[in-house]
Order: C-alpha cells, then structure tokens, then sequence
C-alpha cells in the first residue's frame, strides 16, 4: 500500500476527533459523571458547548481560545491533547506502515493495533495526569496485561525470545525500585505513587536496559524544561508541582523510536 496525503490527513483527523472523545471521557469519569449522555458544558458560566465549538482543535482556534459567552480562557490541554492524538494517529500511518506489513501473518495486524492501543491508553494517562494529577490504575492495569500478552504471542510466534522477556521483567521491576526509593526520598511531594506504578509497563514496553536508561533520562530532561519554563513565565510557582506520568510517556515514546540510535550516539561521545 502506497503513502498518500489524503489519507494521511484524513488518519490525522479521526486522530483528534479520537483526541476529543478520550479527553471529555476520561475527565467524566475521573468525576464520576455520565459518559454517555449529557453534552459538554463551560465549566464556569456553564453554557453548553454547541457541536460547531467542539472541532477538534479548528473549534479552539476560531474561539480564540476562549467561551463565546463568558470570554473565559479555555484550558490549552484540549486542543493540546486533540493534536497529540492527532499525531499518534499519524505516526501510526506514516512510520508504522511499511514496517509492519514486512512481518509474518497474523502480527501485520496485531503490531499496529497493538501500537495504537497502547497509544491511545498513554493518552488517557496523560489526560488524567494533567487535569487532575491521577494516573489511572485501570490504565496502567491495562497497559501491563496488553504488554505481557504481545510478549506472549511475539514469543510464541517466533519473533522475540522468552529470556528477553525475563530480562524485560527484571529492568522493569528494577526501574519499579528506583522509582519507589525516589518516591519515598521525596515524600510523594514531586514524585506520585502513580509515577511509580506507570514505571512497571513503560520498562516492559522498552525492554532492554539501554532503552529505559534513555527513555528516563529523556522524561527527566523534558520535565526539567518544561517545569523551569513554567517556573519562569510565572505560570507554575516552585511549590507547585506538574504531573510527572506525560513525561514519562513521552521520553518511553521517544525511546522506542530512537533509543538505540541516542545510544550508540551516547557511547560514541564517551569513547572518543
Ligand atoms: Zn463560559
């Protein structure tokens, strides 16, 4: 099968209305509110949100960020969360295709869904966290069985050796270790439990040790920006701490697609 643009673009926009969807559904239940029926509301004049103020990301950028009827900010993380989908979506399409139509039968459709799901389970991950700084556990739960199953088959299958399975496992309750040791130094103050339960899939999902040593890192670094960022446009004061589990998601996504290549290019620095 061919690239073509239309496509491209059309993936890129099922994305974001994916985006929307997961965003209004996590939020609802992480308060306990319907999720089925019931349209979305400002939260603070309460109006409701007609279906031409709710495109995915067009809806923001026509609103000049704000609600029609009390002009009051809306919160960057929508539109944020809808192009991150987005692009999730167009990842997706773009750089998994041609890989994974190279493989075996069966795994041409298992890998990419398998991706995408775990994709769009990171992403109701770092809805929570940003909104209401809670890492799911039903996510995390979910994250580890589909991991732990695609494992499975890949071994079963052929494709992965059950020893580097245990060597996953080993990396990822090590990493569970540090976590926990860092949770526990800081008190839970800028380190969540939640933090250090995400740890457990995100190590499987990387893997090798070299992986995860770069995908940490990467999340650290990230963090560290962004948190002085905030700390210097005086959005965030220093006592105020931002959800650490987006980050983490995003240096394990960065890992897995450039890890080894950040590796290599780590021990060329430190050999010459
Ligand atoms: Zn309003």
């Amino acid at each position: 099968m061919e690239f073509s643009w239309p496509i491209a673009i059309t993936v890129f926009l099922l994305g974001t209305a994916v985006g929307s969807f997961l965003n209004v559904l996590v939020y609802r239940m992480l308060r306990n509110e319907d999720w089925i029926r019931g349209r979305s509301y400002c939260e603070t004049c309460h109006k409701q949100i007609s279906w031409y103020e709710n495109i995915p990301i067009l809806s923001y950028l026509w609103l000049k960020g704000r609600c029609s009827r009390c002009q009051t900010l809306i919160n960057p993380i929508h539109p944020t969360l809808e192009l991150l989908t987005g692009a999730l979506f167009l990842w997706w399409y773009v750089e998994g295709w041609q890989v994974f139509m190279a493989k075996a039968w069966l795994l041409p459709i298992l890998q990419p869904l398998f991706w995408l799901v775990i994709g769009l389970v990171s992403i109701t991950i770092i809805i929570a966290d940003f909104r209401e700084m809670i890492i799911p556990r039903c996510s995390v739960s979910l994250l580890i069985i589909l991991t732990l199953l695609y494992r499975l088959v890949l071994i079963l299958t052929g494709e992965m050796q059950a020893v580097d399975l245990w060597w996953s496992l080993l990396w990822s309750l090590i990493l569970v270790l540090v976590f926990f040791f860092l949770w526990w130094v800081t008190k839970g103050k800028s380190f969540g439990f939640g933090d250090v339960q995400l740890a457990l899939p995100l190590g499987l999902l990387l893997g090798s040790w070299q992986r995860i040593v770069i995908g940490i890192w990467l999340a650290f670094l990230i963090g560290a920006v962004v948190g002085l960022s905030l700390v210097f446009s005086k959005k965030k004061g220093f006592r105020q701490s931002i959800p650490f589990g987006p980050f983490l998601i995003l240096g394990t996504a960065l890992s897995l697609r450039w890890g080894w290549q950040l590796w290599e290019a780590y021990l060329k620095l430190i050999g010459s």
